[in-house]
């Protein structure tokens, strides 16, 4: 992720990735008590672009917000200091990794000091398999009652590590999570469709995280006519169907090839899903 020359911004300086350190007494590092964003940059003709900034941190705020973590950057300020980032590393396609820590106090109670870092490596999405094999996972989404479901929050990524290494462990590439009702929710870091007789479909707010890349497949989704519903879905109705697709900032859109070894049954190039595939690829390189 970073070299001897990789140059990060921590509260307020950019600085050398290897010289920076954390504090041991905080309660980010202790209890997941962090909130992050995960944002990508792609060269297009005009140059490097940071795709959908605004939306990125504003979720950040939001999170913040949620987690009663003091933070008071715009988003303007954000993304300013994302573009410099970038420039300072020479980075063009690259992985951006925004991230607010509480820092110090070891107690229970709110945040009382926060610091934003801001770090970015190169990224291409060579090493995804094009067709991923998913199965669906024992391993729950957290309780929305018991967390803030919404926000994009260090901690609840225990529980992604736990159910994407199960689904390794047995052969999978990614698991398929459910929420407490049974219902398909997402995978561990990227939301999910399923598309039959050309209706795609994907699960309701609630328990997922409401991710930018699905709103902007809906939004594509109704440049192309493509029909679209969010609904509540059990995985008995989604497998065996046309096709899949998981979709997030860093996968972008990736084919399901079978969930629990169940194939989709039509052939990826000729489905709705792949036309919304070729759009984003597009869109985000515009
Ligand atoms: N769900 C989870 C749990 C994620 O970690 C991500 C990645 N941020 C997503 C969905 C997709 O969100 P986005 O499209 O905003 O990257």
């Amino acid at each position: 992720y970073y070299n001897d020359n990789t140059v990060i911004y921590f509260n307020g300086n950019f600085r050398k990735a290897k010289e920076a350190g954390t504090d041991l007494y905080g309660q980010s590092l202790h209890y997941g008590y962090s909130v992050f964003e995960g944002i990508k940059s792609y060269s297009t003709d005009q140059g490097t672009k940071i795709f959908k900034a605004k939306e990125h941190y504003e979720r950040l705020k939001r999170s913040a917000e949620l987690m009663h973590i003091p933070f008071d950057y715009s988003v303007e300020q954000l993304t300013d200091l994302t573009y410099e980032l970038l420039e300072k590393n020479g980075f063009s396609d690259a992985y951006i990794r925004p991230l607010v820590t509480c820092s110090p106090n070891m107690s229970l109670s709110k945040g009382k000091e926060s610091y934003l870092s801001l770090l970015a490596w190169e990224w291409s999405n060579g090493y995804l398999a094009d067709k991923m094999k998913i199965m669906t996972s024992e391993f729950q989404r957290p309780n929305p009652k018991a967390f803030k479901v919404e926000a994009k929050v260090g901690g609840h990524y225990v529980n992604s590590i736990l159910a994407c290494q199960d689904a390794k462990d047995k052969g999978y590439d990614e698991a398929l999570v459910l929420d407490e009702n049974g219902n398909v929710a997402e995978s561990s870091g990227a939301n999910v469709f399923y598309e039959k007789d050309g209706t795609l479909f994907t699960p309701a707010k609630g328990s997922i995280l409401p991710g930018i890349t699905r709103q902007t497949v809906m939004e594509i989704c109704n440049e192309l006519n493509i029909p679209v519903k969010e609904t509540f879905f059990t995985p008995e109705e989604m497998r065996g169907a046309d096709a899949g697709f998981f979709c997030g900032t860093a996968a972008e859109i990736v084919a399901l090839d079978s969930l629990d070894d169940v194939p989709f049954t039509k052939n990826w190039e000729d489905t709705a899903s792949h036309k919304v595939q070729e759009a984003y690829s597009k869109l985000v390189r515009f």
